[in-house]
């Protein structure tokens, strides 16, 4: 088995993928039974705040776009006492609230890359996420578009700005000198600074092209009126792009590794779900699926990450554009989209944090909120149910190859 390495030329991914698929195979079951407890089905979101960014227009008012909260009566005990937590009244939340004010400092803790919300919040309601699946919504246009952009726009870092000044003021001083500091400068700015920014770029990407799996792979067809793979959808927007397919597998690998730097923490958690049954099978799945990722082959190796000169300054505006893509999650207008946009990059969060927050010995002070940990594991699945569905859709590009 090889490593996935973030500069993977696609020669390396044939090996590459096949190792991530192999380990993908013995997951699946295991993340799927996970997926399905109660512990991990229900999540707290609040999918009305306001955009905090621009004036959203193009809310998507379809059937399929709408989520349907959960029934509290469903909720085990735990939880709805947590429904009813007073902590945060006195951040209005609501969307046409008077009180509406954007993001503070005081949303979110040093360590997190992702804004910090909705569990305490007396706003906010549990949604069932196997009942909501994502899926094809017909949510698109400009809207969608807009959101992406902005996404994408993230992308510009400050950094390579600041630095270039920095270098020229030092070109100016150190002109004299051929091996001057400035030459060490530029050695960073081409090679060092530039890893952060396309690992930031591949992890959008691969959250980009894995929606993009799941809508082609849940698509709606009008004519028979059911829900079927659509092989066209999924070349157009994702087979016909190997780096969009490298993206998902990327960020598969550094989830996983996530969950497996978490794994002392993970046997520790009180898996509750109102049923003392569940909990303790809960926790042998999770036991199960831990002993799996202590045998992976080393994925994704985060040591390399924010190790130049300016790496606190790097991962400070790291985590200030990733808190921004969790922001902007309030300006999608269709409540599916954005219930699985919050999901999804509030697990990424959690794995960055977990990555880069915490290092050697400090892991032992980490302590996740339960959204955390229900939306990494969500996002695992999600990933890992792209990666299912990219094999299907090889294969039946493979056979369509052959009949024609
Ligand atoms: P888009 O997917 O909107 O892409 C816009 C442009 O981005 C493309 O033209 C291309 O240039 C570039 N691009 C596309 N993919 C990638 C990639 N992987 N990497 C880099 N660049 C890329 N729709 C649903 O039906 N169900 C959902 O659950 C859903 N969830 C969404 C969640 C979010 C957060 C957002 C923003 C949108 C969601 N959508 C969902 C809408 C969906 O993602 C598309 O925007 C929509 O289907 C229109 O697709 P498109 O082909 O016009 O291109």
């Amino acid at each position: 088995l090889c490593r996935l390495r973030e500069s993977g030329a696609v020669d390396d991914l044939q090996c590459e993928y096949h190792s991530i698929e192999s380990v993908n195979q013995q997951l699946t079951p295991l993340l799927r039974q996970l997926a399905q407890s109660t512990y991990f089905r229900y999540y707290k979101v609040n999918l009305h705040k306001q955009c905090p960014f621009w004036s959203a227009e193009g809310q998507c008012f379809l059937e399929d776009c709408m989520v349907e909260p959960a029934d509290e009566n469903e909720l085990p005990e735990e939880l709805q006492n947590h429904a009813a937590h007073p902590d945060m009244d006195e951040i209005d939340f609501s969307p046409f609230g008077p009180g509406y004010q954007p993001f503070s400092k005081c949303d979110y803790a040093d360590t997190d890359f992702c804004v910090m919300e909705d569990e305490f919040t007396a706003s906010g309601e549990y949604v069932d996420l196997i009942k909501n699946p994502e899926r094809f919504t017909g949510y698109a246009g400009e809207s969608a578009h807009n959101i992406w952009r902005a996404i994408y726009e993230e992308n510009c870092f400050d950094f390579p700005a600041r630095l270039h000044s920095t270098l020229e003021n030092q070109q100016e001083k150190d002109a004299a000198k051929p091996d001057s500091m400035a030459a060490q400068l530029r050695q960073i700015y081409q090679v060092d600074e530039c890893k952060e920014k396309r690992i930031f770029y591949r992890l959008v990407s691969g959250l980009h092209a894995s929606i993009s799996t799941h809508l082609c792979y849940n698509f709606y067809n009008r004519t028979t009126q059911s829900w079927e793979p659509n092989l066209d959808c999924f070349m157009s927007r994702v087979g016909n792009f190997p780096s969009r397919l490298q993206n998902i597998y990327f960020d598969y690998a550094l989830l996983l590794r996530a969950v497996f730097k978490l794994s002392p923490y993970l046997h520790t958690i009180d898996y509750c779900s109102g049923n003392p049954e569940e909990k303790g099978w809960v926790q042998d799945k999770m036991n199960e699926l831990l002993s799996v990722c202590l045998a992976l082959p080393e994925t994704f190796d985060e040591g390399e990450m924010f190790d130049g000169p300016d790496a606190a300054m790097l991962k400070e505006e790291f985590k200030d554009h990733f808190r921004n893509v969790t922001r902007i999650m309030d300006c999608v207008g269709c409540q599916k989209c954005r219930l699985w946009g919050k999901v999804q990059t509030r697990g990424f969060a959690t794995a960055l944090k977990v990555l880069f927050s915490f290092e050697g010995p400090s892991l032992g002070s980490i302590k996740l909120e339960r959204g955390e940990i229900v939306t990494l594991f969500n996002a695992v699945n999600q990933l890992s149910k792209s990666i299912e569905a990219i094999q299907f859709f090889h294969q039946q590009y493979h056979d369509t190859q052959h009949t024609t």
